[in-house]
């Protein structure tokens, strides 16, 4: 088993144990882990409508020790709910969207939905460009080297995530597209691009081919993440009556 596998599963039982300690002394103790959290979290793709997924997973691991890039991580107690199932940090590492989606055919139970074959079949959810004021683009900032840095300390063990850091460091010091041109979709035009507003501004468009994988929010060297994820949406959720931000 991967090292990172076994860490994730020594965390999850770390802060397993300790939840049911600290539950048991507070004299609720059954239904925790499968408590719902009203924030929604980013799920592996192909994860089932959320409850159905709670139900289906039995935190095998199997997705995380198939994914070349180091994105799913097991849910520990201090997440608070769903302990031990699968789900992606954007900002730490999103998901690159590979051409067979092993995650998927790696997953025993259905909670990720075999029918997710292909990138495109992929719905994570929805990108944003929520904190335009901090994008680069919008600012006509360059992107300045320190700020991508935080990036480089990202999983690279695999020849695939150092081809992504090696990509990433030609924008060093020239004006941030990253979000359009590191999107890992096959034909990435069909989910965001860069365009010029009325007003002269440059900044990234997301588009409904956009799947929700969250490479923009991990590469995005803002400071804060200018574009964000937002799990479960579907484009129509979200850019509906020219809200497009
Ligand atoms: S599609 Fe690839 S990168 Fe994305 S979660 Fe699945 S295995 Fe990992
Ligand atoms: S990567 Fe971030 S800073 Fe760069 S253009 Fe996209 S949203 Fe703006
Ligand atoms: S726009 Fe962002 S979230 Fe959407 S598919 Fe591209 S990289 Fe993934």
């Amino acid at each position: 088993m991967a090292l990172h596998v076994k860490k994730e599963r020594r965390d999850f039982i770390q802060y397993s144990t300790l939840g049911v300690l600290g539950l048991v002394l507070a004299g609720g103790v059954v239904s925790a882990p499968y408590l719902k959290a009203d924030e929604k979290r980013l799920r592996p793709p192909g994860a089932v409508e959320e409850d159905r997924f709670l139900a289906l997973c039995i935190k095998c691991g199997q997705c995380l020790q198939v994914c070349p890039y180091h994105s799913i991580h097991l849910a520990d107690f201090a997440k608070g709910y769903g302990m031990g199932t699968p789900y992606i940090d954007a900002r730490k590492r999103g998901c690159y969207l590979c051409g067979a989606v092993p995650c998927v055919l790696a997953c025993p139970t259905g909670a990720l939905d075999h029918d997710t074959e292909k990138p495109e079949d992929v719905k994570m959810g929805i990108a944003v460009l929520e904190f335009p004021k901090s994008c680069l683009a919008v600012t006509r900032t360059p992107v300045p080297k320190e700020q991508i840095q935080r990036i480089y300390s990202h999983p690279h063990t695999r020849e695939l995530e150092e081809n992504v850091l090696k990509k990433l460091s030609t924008f060093e010091g020239k004006p941030c597209t990253i979000c359009a041109d590191m999107c890992p979709l096959p034909n990435p035009l069909s989910a965001i691009e860069m365009i010029v507003t009325p007003m002269g501004i440059t900044r990234p468009q997301v588009k409904n081919g956009c799947v929700g994988c969250g490479v923009c929010e991990e590469l995005c060297p803002a400071l804060e993440p200018a574009i964000v994820v937002k799990p479960r949406m579907r484009y129509e959720d979200f850019y509906k009556e020219g809200a497009q931000s």
